[in-house]
């Protein structure tokens, strides 16, 4: 079996989805078990490690009886609330047998987006690291739900987040699939698994179920959303199948096995904290100014036509549908400089503010879809 490169590896996410963890009984012990010494095995091998882990509504949803996917937001929440603790239990327990140390993280987007608290979450993650714990995060599902506009919605994605906010080497995304497959493998006997991934393209998206498809193994789409942003953190990245005997450790090594998703070229932590920010408040542009914000110049009040949500200064709003930004302004001021010309910035909102909305540095694109691959020598070769 051949090798990949994983030499320069040594901050992994590991993200574990509820079909692995969940069974009849309410969580599959017998998984966990293996899961949490294999976790143990490669932290022996010095990795840091971050878990992301799914299974809190399916757990609570077992405990209550309930056989049925949870549809019901409020049923979900206090799904999660019941299963939460459960299966943080179950981790530490089977982990205190290693002597390590676990801690829990439960994420909301508004935790993302707010560049403080966001900030304060990265820091936290990094002094659990350094102090040797085994941090373990999920949704905050018992308070976020997609009508707030404050779930990421899966956890796969999540765990991309996560991995680009540590600047993690890998991501380990472990499924009850074995990989991406060429077609669907449940219909088409001549479905391939792919090995290696070396750029996201229009073949890549159609295999994992995108548009124009009818299928979607193990919500493959949502994974290679996933990919796209851990990518753009150069994090490399594995979806294989968390049912194989040591899977962590023969990813760890370099074994080829799953699929293997080369990382992207990294844009900067900034950059990525204000694109990963999910937002729903957005500022509309005329023609003129995209233009001059695709050259990257400033945005300035004369290209502004509209304001739409309420928002405070240095949060991450949208631009058209185009572009994400970090306007020097809240949304009451912005509707007071719609269309004015940038000298009257500082007569309207005094003289020690920005005489523009936001600086090229502060915009980012997000209708530039394709994540390339960083260039080194294998990569061009396979390209
Ligand atoms: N956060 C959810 C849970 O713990 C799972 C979301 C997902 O599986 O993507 O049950």
């Amino acid at each position: 079996m051949s090798e990949r490169d994983f030499s320069e590896v040594r901050r992994i996410v590991v993200k574990v989805g509820t079909n692995l963890l969940s069974s009849d009984e309410g969580v599959s012990l017998s998984f966990l078990a293996s899961l949490c010494e294999q976790i143990a095995h490669i932290r022996m091998m010095g990795y840091q490690v971050v878990l992301v882990t799914s299974g809190a509504i399916g757990i609570g949803a077992r405990m209550l009886n309930i056989r049925e996917r949870v549809t019901s937001v409020k049923l979900r929440q206090a799904c999660a609330s019941i299963g939460q603790p459960y299966l943080m239990h179950h981790y530490s327990t089977f982990l205190s047998s290693y002597h390590i140390i676990t801690s829990q993280i439960l994420l909301t987007t508004e935790l993302f987006r707010n560049r403080r608290t966001y900030l304060n979450t990265r820091n936290t993650l990094e002094t659990l690291l350094s102090l040797g714990v085994l941090p373990i995060c999920n949704e905050n599902d018992t308070v976020s739900t997609a009508e707030i506009g404050s779930a990421f919605g899966d956890n796969d994605r999540l765990s991309a987040y996560i991995a680009s906010k540590i600047d993690a080497d890998l991501l380990i995304i472990l499924s009850d699939v074995q990989g991406l497959f060429s077609s669907d493998p449940s219909s088409d006997p001549s479905a391939q698994l792919i090995s290696e991934v070396p750029v996201i393209d229009d073949r890549i998206v159609t295999a994992a179920g995108g548009s124009g498809s009818t299928f979607a193994t193990g919500g493959m789409k949502t994974k290679i959303k996933a990919v796209e942003i851990a990518s753009r953190a150069g994090c490399k990245c594995v979806i294989a199948s968390g049912r194989e005997k040591m899977i962590l450790e023969q990813i760890a090594a370099g074994r080829e096995v799953g699929t293997y998703f080369y990382p992207g070229k990294k844009i900067s932590q900034r950059q990525r904290w204000i694109r990963n920010a999910q937002t729903s408040v957005r500022i509309i542009i005329d023609q003129g100014a995209v233009n001059a914000i695709r050259k990257r110049k400033s945005l300035l009040p004369s290209g502004v036509t509209a304001v739409e949500g309420s928002f405070s200064a240095g949060s991450v709003v949208m631009i058209n549908s185009i572009a994400k930004a970090v306007p020097s302004f809240d949304s009451t001021e912005l509707q007071q400089l719609i269309g004015r010309h940038s000298r009257d910035i500082r007569k309207i909102t005094g003289s020690h503010r920005r005489d523009v909305i936001a600086r090229p540095e502060d915009i980012v694109f997000i209708d530039e879809q394709k994540v390339y691959v960083q260039d080194n020598k294998k990569q061009r070769d396979l390209l």
